[in-house]
């Protein structure tokens, strides 16, 4: 093998396959790696590389992922040998099964010891990502879903009791691989596993992908929690021909395993009843142990029993299911290691054990152990699957992403794709039903208006509610159809996986930010209303990649700012319009990616999660699961429209309509906030833009941007009044200052919501000062550049 020694993966061409020879790198990347299925002697071929040149998507065990060049690099390859581990399945047709429900043949446990009646049984829907956690959690508990956070991070927690039985509770957690966690979503569903104890796991199969998946099969086996296998997605795979023998399977896990399709609801309420009897039951899967005895002269199987004797009675001290910790203390996993609290002495021996070990079986710790776990999947997978060829779904996503991601067509065909939803939502759609939605609430306002008029109610009481609940909650009320409109898009681009293929697209420049390719979509969102770009940034892979979108994203400039560019453009530079316009636009792009770059080298040092990413088929969205999308959405703005929002509309409806003898005053010169803007104005002097008018209708863009041209005709009465207490030149600081300055108050909600109280001031404090200095270095090139 000498001969092919330097080759890594990186030198591979698009459409050849190699050969793993070892894999690179170190560390919890490293275990990424492995855990995807990128081992010794896997067979792996290039499909293609991104339009950009980086990454590049490979295949293996008949599954798609993404690598950047910089991780391809690390894993060494040699062409393609007779020993190369072939995809499992049989290709040959086996014997009929029809494999839905074995009628409880496979419980240990048919009766005795049950737990009390009444005991709240909690189920933990575990699985890889895309293997459909979502419709099922959907078509297991319907509409009755508690949406919340997990503690002290932003990953969406869903609860929700299984429909038709009390005492029950589902939690749908994020997407893992393996339980060696990666980014913090992974930590929170191990950690859900091993500390919530859930009385029983549905552990989610996707039976296209069965190999990937049944890797965390192997690893929820090892702790020892109940649990039971749902093969999801089994109407695809009996659709192209495929089967499962799931006898066998049961056999060969120790687990019932029950087919089920949770999109067409088929099989699931086989999977509730026995997902209820495990757990009812406390029936622990049969089978723990996957190592041979034989296979590489029992290496892994000595070593791995020898540990577990080694560490039997910590493990139960700390409270870590034996096994799993056994594995995991020979992968070196520090954390579990240290939750033992082995002696010095054990940890030598530990070691010593490990490292025969590794001189037997002739691969690192790490690769030997994954490498254990898969040669036990592909047994279980040579016995029971009978796998299509190609499936129709592959083929056809095969043959989608020759376009929509190919070398000259992926990035126009993206640029095209975000244009028809920004003009669907912005345009028509959303736009349409905003009309409707600003009509009624006129009509409503009116109705109220005159009832209020007619019964006599005091004018402050009056003018509050008119003009302060009402004209500020309807302003931001009318947010609601595009905010809609746009999860409507986004939810089918993410569910249907082209969004995964939009990362693969775009990573490479998004990259050079510090950021990684799904970041794109929200700062594209951006452009459109900050609210749902926010919100969409629930979708990336780490907090730290989240945390730096949501702070770039005032950067994009908004369609709200556009009536304030209109109206200056307008008034001073009429000839130029188009060209200021794109300007602008240009600007903000600018300074969002100094302030990126700015990120990079400060608060947000380090890399984005490296991108191990999985290409799934293109699949249908469910409209169950989009509608519930759109729902959760839907509700989650209007709670903060009638909640933080209205205290802000109302605190500036006070402000302006009132005088510091609390009297309501019609004259706007006299309100509490013309002398707050007042106070305000020195600050803006240096811009040239000291007037209080001015600074008035500012502050007023806090509550909606919109507002910025209203105050202004109000307070100066249309164009020409501004005209005349400005020059151009403070025209254009003015729209630098408006460019950038803090997003409306519905925005800041939405970022308090997803990052906190402090980042959130943040935002408004930093982007006022970086608006400020850029509107004053205009003013200064501008000065200068006229003095000359
Ligand atoms: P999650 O990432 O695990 O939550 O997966 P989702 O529930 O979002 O499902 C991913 C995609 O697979 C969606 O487009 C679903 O509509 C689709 N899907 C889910 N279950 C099935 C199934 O049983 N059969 C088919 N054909 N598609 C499914
Ligand atoms: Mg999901």
């Amino acid at each position: 093998m000498n001969e092919v020694i330097g080759m890594n993966l990186r030198e591979i061409q698009e459409g050849q396959s190699a050969c793993v020879v070892t894999v690179g790198g170190s560390g919890a990347l490293r275990q990424h790696f492995l855990d995807m299925g990128i081992i010794p002697d896997t067979e792996i071929k290039v499909v293609q590389y991104a339009p950009m040149g980086d990454p590049v998507e490979i295949c293996l065990h008949g599954y798609e992922l993404t690598l950047r060049l910089d991780d391809a690099e690390k894993i060494e390859v040699a062409p393609v040998s007779a020993a190369a581990r072939r995809s499992a399945g049989r290709q040959e047709p086996a014997g009929e099964h029809l494999g839905l429900g074995e009628g409880g043949r496979f419980h240990a446990k048919g009766s005795g010891d049950p737990l009390p009646d009444g005991t709240l049984l909690t189920f933990a829907l575990v699985g890889n990502q895309n293997s459909g956690k979502t419709t099922l959690f959907n078509q297991l508990t319907g509409a009755r879903q508690h949406v919340g956070n997990f503690p002290g991070v932003t990953v969406d927690r869903k609860d929700g009791p299984i429909l038709g039985h009390r005492n029950t509770s589902v939690t749908d957690l994020p997407g893992i691989y393996s339980m060696s966690p990666y980014s913090s979503e992974e930590l929170v569903s191990r950690d859900f596993v091993l500390h919530d104890k859930p009385r029983g796991i549905i552990n989610i199969v996707d039976v296209t992908n069965i190999e990937r998946n049944l890797y965390l099969t192997m690893q929820l086996l090892e702790m020892g929690t109940p649990v039971v296998v749902a093969l999801n997605m089994m109407d695809e795979l009996t659709g192209n021909g495929g089967s499962v023998d799931v006898n066998t399977m049961e056999n060969m896990l120790g687990v019932p395993v029950v087919p089920i399709s949770a999109a067409k609801n088929q099989g699931v309420q086989e999977l509730v009843d026995h997902a209820i009897h495990v757990a009812k039951f406390q029936e622990r899967p049969q089978r723990q142990d996957f190592c041979s005895e034989t296979e590489h002269n029992g290496a892994v199987h000595r070593c791995l029993h020898a540990v577990i004797h080694l560490i039997e009675d910590h493990a139960r001290a700390a409270g870590i299911p034996v096994r799993f910790a056994a594995c995991k203390a020979i992968e070196g996993d520090q954390l579990i290691i240290d939750q033992l609290g082995l002696e010095e002495n054990e940890k030598e021996t530990l070691e010593h054990i490990t490292l025969q070990m590794e001189r037997e079986r002739g691969l690192d710790r790490s690769a030997a152990i994954a490498d254990m776990r898969f040669s036990f999947i592909m047994k279980v997978c040579d016995a029971c699957v009978r796998k299509p060829g190609e499936s129709r779904e592959h083929t056809r996503s095969r043959k989608l992403d020759r376009v929509l991601t190919g070398k000259y067509t992926g990035i126009p065909v993206f640029i095209a794709v975000m244009g028809l939803v920004f003009y669907l939502t912005f345009n028509v759609i959303g736009a349409g039903l905003q009309g409707l939605l600003e009509t009624g609430i006129e009509a409503l306002t009116g109705i109220v208006d005159r009832a209020l008029a007619s019964a006599g109610v005091n004018a402050a009481l009056h003018g509050l509610i008119i003009d302060g609940v009402f004209a500020g909650v309807g302003s931001v009320l009318s947010f609601l159809p595009i905010i809609v409109t746009m999860f409507l898009f986004l939810s089918l681009l993410e569910d249907s996986g082209y969004i995964a293929r939009v990362a693969f697209v775009m990573d490479k420049l998004l990259r050079k930010l510090g950021l990684s390719g799904r970041s794109i979509v929200p700062l594209l969102i951006g452009f459109g209303c900050t609210v749902p770009a926010v919100m969409a940034t629930r979708t990336l892979p780490s907090q730290r990649d989240r945390r730096m979108t949501i702070l770039l994203t005032p950067f994009m400039s908004c369609t709200a700012k556009l009536p304030i560019y209109a109206f200056f453009v307008d008034a001073f530079f009429p000839r130029h319009k188009a060209l200021i316009m794109i300007g602008l636009y240009l600007l903000s792009m600018l300074i969002g990616v100094l302030i990126a770059l700015l990120y990079k080298k400060t608060l947000f040092k380090g890399e984005a999660v490296p991108f191990v990413m999985e290409l799934p088929n293109y699949r249908l969205p469910s409209v169950r699961s989009t509608l519930q999308l759109l729902w959760e959405k839907s509700r989650d703005f209007l709670q903060r429209a009638f909640s933080v929002i209205l205290i802000a509309t109302i605190v500036v409806w006070f402000l302006q309509s009132f005088n510091f003898r609390f009297d309501l005053t019609g004259d706007p010169q006299e309100s509490i906030l013309a002398s707050v803007s007042g106070l305000f104005a020195p600050l803006f002097s240096p811009l040239g833009l000291g007037d209080w008018r001015i600074v008035t209708s500012l502050i007023s863009g806090f509550m909606a941007k919109e507002s910025v041209v209203s105050v202004l005709e109000v307070l100066f009465g249309a164009q020409g009044g501004v005209a005349a207490v400005m020059s151009s030149l403070s025209a254009f600081s003015l729209l630098v200052f408006s460019l950038l300055y803090t997003p409306c108050v519905a925005a800041v909600a939405s970022v308090r919501r997803e990052l906190g109280r402090r980042w959130a001031l943040y935002v408004v404090v930093w982007q006022c000062a970086v608006a400020w200095i850029a509107a004053l270095l205009v003013r200064l090139i501008g000065l200068a550049a006229g003095a000359l």
